[in-house]
């Protein structure tokens, strides 16, 4: 048995323990009413989309995907956020009890907190996130080290009731946030995150909030850029969990032109993998020199049109059926 991420010495035994709080979860499953029980969430990277779904009306359901074999169907059941054995029972409870229940409490009903929970509570979606390694990054081992300790101290401060001055200065962590109130309610929702190494500094955008953290002192790098909310980052305050948490409310308007740039900048991204892929499959099918890129094009071209529902998109069956069509037929020379 592994032993739990948290305090490193209990036995991990409990399931189904979410990297993603419930409340940020239900912002990135569609469905707009921020319920539990029916979820769709995409995750992507250069070369992958999965799909999650769960309880999904009958509509929903063909609008998303066509006839799913045995298979996929428990493909599609795996949540990319919740992994089984990686905390123990009474790390988990602190977690929830200390800053998952305050917290969301604090954001959706403005019940008063303490000043230090939002900043835990960050720190701790943020590092659960680097050692999942589901979310193309991580801090690294060293900075998954020091969070770790820092919220395994704090949690044990909470639970004894000791005072957490100290550890706040000692954390010298710092974030901004930016918020588009009920986004996900009325659009769909994602997650995002970004990690610059050098300057310890991390973004993640979720549902409707977008967080960059300092792990190190409380500045912006300098050539800082977050699909257009830059701006509204530097604006908003400095959060180091000594006073009530503070964001900036921004427009639906500037929330989409956001959405719209990562789109793009995904898009590339994208692009780039299924060339990478084209050339791959090339190789290992000991085809002769590089694969010309008339063909890479027709290629990429070919996955990204396919006539499929959104949930079958991107299937390695698709990627297979595109590379035949385009080495066999003359038309892509
Ligand atoms: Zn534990």
């Amino acid at each position: 048995m592994m032993k739990c991420r948290i305090c490193k010495t209990d036995d991990a035994t409990k399931k189904n323990s979410h990297q993603l709080p419930s409340f940020l979860s239900v912002m990135v499953s569609s469905g707009g009413d921020y319920k539990r029980d029916k979820e769709l969430m995409f995750t992507f990277d250069k070369y992958r989309t999965e799909v999650y779904a769960r309880g999904l009306s009958s509509t929903k359901w063909d609008e998303t995907f066509d006839d799913l074999t045995e298979e996929r169907l428990q493909q599609i059941s795996i949540n990319p956020v919740s992994e089984d054995y990686v905390f123990c029972p009474n790390c988990e409870k602190m977690l929830a009890e200390f800053l998952e229940s305050p917290y969301s409490m604090f954001f959706k009903d403005c019940k008063n907190i303490d000043a230090d929970i939002p900043l835990f509570f960050w720190i701790s979606v943020a590092w659960r996130l680097s050692v999942q390694e589901k979310q193309g990054f991580s801090f690294g081992q060293e900075l998954n080290e020091k969070l770790r300790s820092l919220l395994h101290r704090y949690l044990l401060c909470k639970e004894n009731k000791e005072d957490i001055t100290n550890l706040v200065k000692e954390a010298g962590v710092s974030y901004r946030m930016v918020r588009c109130k009920d986004f996900c309610r009325t659009h769909a929702g994602f997650i995002h995150c970004r990690y610059d190494e050098k300057n310890e500094f991390f973004s993640i955008i979720v549902g409707d909030l977008c967080v960059c953290m300092n792990f190190k002192g409380d500045s912006i790098p300098e050539h800082f850029s977050l699909y257009g909310l830059e701006k509204d980052i530097k604006n908003a305050a400095v959060n180091k969990g000594v006073e009530k948490e503070k964001w900036i409310d921004i427009s639906v308007e500037d929330y989409e032109d956001m959405i719209y740039r990562f789109v793009r900048h995904a898009a590339r991204t994208r692009i780039k993998g299924l060339f990478e892929i084209a050339e791959e499959m090339w190789r290992k099918c000991n085809m002769f020199g590089c694969m010309p890129i008339t063909k890479k094009i027709a290629f990429a071209d070919m996955v990204v049109s396919q006539e499929a529902k959104i949930g079958d998109k991107y299937l390695p069956e698709i990627y297979i059926q595109a590379f035949k069509e385009v080495t066999s037929n003359p038309l892509y020379n």
